[in-house]
């Protein structure tokens, strides 16, 4: 018999963190399947939509990329405003990007309260010889403040998949 209680969901996903750690390569990659060299300063809407089907349920991921607006720290609540999930993004090889998603989810906490589903995304691990911020540090961090780490790539295609899929897994439970 056909499955007739198939669930619909509506999600707004934000991407936090300091500029140039990829966090529009980490979208575009997701959504698009592409990857640029350059700085990509921004894209065509404030949104991309990406629609999948996830265990049986219809879900719509509306994933909001910032305009460059964290490199002037003029990136305020309204960007932020009635989110599902965020996925705070640093580089791997720079330590000041690590100390700038703990701002993040200080503010995010303060400003949400624990209603947000929290995803840290550790990106660029194709430059294995320069990673910086350790792995063990990073994920202990994660787990003191509730969040699930990731370790992506959005040049190599490592994990980008698993970081949405796993967030949107998480936004589903949480609803
Ligand atoms: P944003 O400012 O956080 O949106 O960062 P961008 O997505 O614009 O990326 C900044 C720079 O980092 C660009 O030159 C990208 O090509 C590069 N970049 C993004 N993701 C990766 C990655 O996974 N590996 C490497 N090696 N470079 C990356
Ligand atoms: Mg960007």
């Amino acid at each position: 018999m056909e499955n007739t209680s198939e669930n619909k969901y509506s999600f707004k996903v934000v991407l936090l963190g300091e500029g140039c750690v990829g966090k529009t390569s980490l979208v575009l990659r997701y959504v698009e399947d592409k990857f640029n060299k350059k700085h990509i300063t921004t894209l065509q809407a404030s949104f991309l939509t990406k629609k999948i089907n996830y265990n049986g349920n219809r879900i719509h991921l509306n994933i909001w990329d910032t305009a460059g607006q964290e490199r002037f720290h003029a990136l305020g609540p309204i960007y932020y405003r009635s989110s599902n999930g965020a996925i705070l993004v640093y580089d791997v090889t720079d330590e000041g990007s690590f100390q700038k998603v703990k701002n993040w989810v200080r503010e995010l906490k303060m400003m949400l309260g624990s209603d947000i589903v929290l995803a840290i995304a550790g990106n660029k691990i194709d430059l294995q010889k320069d990673i910086i911020v350790p792995l063990e540090t990073a994920e202990s961090y994660a787990e003191s403040v509730g969040a699930k780490h990731f370790e992506t790539s959005a040049k190599n295609n490592i994990g980008v998949e698993e970081l949405f899929l796993e967030l949107t897994n998480m936004m589903i439970a949480s609803h």
